[in-house]
């Protein structure tokens, strides 16, 4: 009774939620939240077109093998390198859990996926930031100080910034005693992954998702690679939690994702030639941004802040993200959609520019 704390209250484990981007139902145009503008690839919809209901009435494979398999041949390494989980935001989710349990903080970015804090935060994990430089590169001596673990997003989210794999290998070769997790969630778009590096240091460990080049948010399947020794780790704290996490459906569709390469490649290529053109249509209009490695660019205007066009799209149903944060609070991350929605934002904004 009344409004006192009962003491079962002071016992729930409190932390502070992520918020995903916003999925409105009534959207003119939607370049918020990084989703692909092509569908998957078509054996995709072929699969599941054809499953069969009646395979629902057994537990799936709580290895994943099919799909494990799939990628190990894929990436071209053995399969006890390979984890597979719901999504990545999972993937990390375990692996934070896993392998962050020291009481010496973890390093990351201060401008970067903003689910690190919160995962800290629901385990209890110290952690420090490291500032990236005013042109939002990261100062790699940061990260040369004894620590609990570090992760680096690369490209970076929301910066779309790439760092090259040698300032990746300079940051685990300075962090021989903690685990190194690489996420590279847009790393199809960019260029070398820190994969080259899997087979020379078992402290680091490479996430990437089937959400962004792959169209296949909606699936929810991402995926690690690493030394065989953190891959049983991460087995062994999946197996003590859910050991069924993927459904047999979304195995069925990555594997036929995943088969199909030169769709894979095709549609990388052809977001890659959207992006250049929208590149130039940007700078035409008064923004600039950082060189992109993701699929989105990460604008800013040169007499409009940010808030106001974000505000002003947001009236007219057109959804990009902006993050009311310190340092980025003049940016806005638009994806890159198809051209035709490309086209249709540009003549928003010229058209809003010209007449403000
Ligand atoms: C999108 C994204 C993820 C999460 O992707 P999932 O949909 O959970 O696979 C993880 N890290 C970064 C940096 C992202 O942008």
């Amino acid at each position: 009774m009344g409004n006192k704390t009962k003491a079962w209250e002071n016992y729930i484990r409190k932390v502070t939620p992520y918020v995903p981007g916003e999925q409105p139902k009534d959207t003119f145009l939607k370049l918020n939240t990084n989703e692909n503008p092509y569908p998957p690839a078509p054996g995709v919809q072929r699969v599941l077109s054809n499953i069969d209901a009646d395979i629902l009435r057994l537990y799936p494979d709580p290895s994943i093998g099919l799909l494990v398999d799939e990628l190990a041949r894929f990436y071209n390494v053995d399969n006890d390198r390979v984890f597979v989980g719901v999504g990545s935001d999972d993937v990390l989710a375990v692996a934070f859990l896993t392998f962050f349990n020291s009481d010496k903080p973890i390093l990351f970015p201060d401008i970067t996926y903003s689910f690190y804090p919160v995962y800290c935060e629901l385990y209890r994990i110290p952690y420090e930031t490291q500032p990236l430089d005013k042109d939002f590169r990261i100062v790699r001596e940061d990260y040369h100080k004894d620590n609990g673990g570090v992760v680096i997003a690369n490209p970076n989210a929301p910066t779309s910034v790439y760092e090259e794999v040698s300032t990746i290998e300079d940051i685990i070769l300075h962090n021989p005693d903690s685990v190194v997790i690489i996420d590279e969630a847009y790393i199809d778009f960019a260029g070398e992954s820190a994969l080259k590096l899997i087979d020379r240091y078992e402290n680091l460990l490479v996430v990437q998702t089937f959400s962004k080049s792959r169209s296949m948010a909606g699936m929810r399947i991402g995926y690690a690679i690493g030394s065989p020794k953190l891959i049983k780790a991460l087995n062994d704290v999946k197996y003590s939690i859910n050991s069924y996490t993927m459904n047999q459906t979304a195995i069925l569709a990555g594997v036929e994702s995943v088969r199909d390469r030169e769709y894979f490649n095709d549609k990388i290529k052809c977001l890659l030639d959207i992006r250049k053109e929208s590149e130039e249509t940007f700078r035409k209009l008064g923004f600039s941004f950082p060189e992109s490695g993701a699929n989105f660019l990460f604008v800013t205007h040169d007499y409009i802040p940010a808030k106001e066009l974000y505000e002003v799209l947001r009236e007219n149903r057109i959804y990009v993200r902006y993050f009311d944060q310190p340092r980025i609070n003049n940016h806005l991350r638009i994806t890159i959609g198809s051209r035709e929605q490309m086209n249709m934002l540009f003549e928003f904004l010229d058209n809003y520019i010209n007449n403000r």
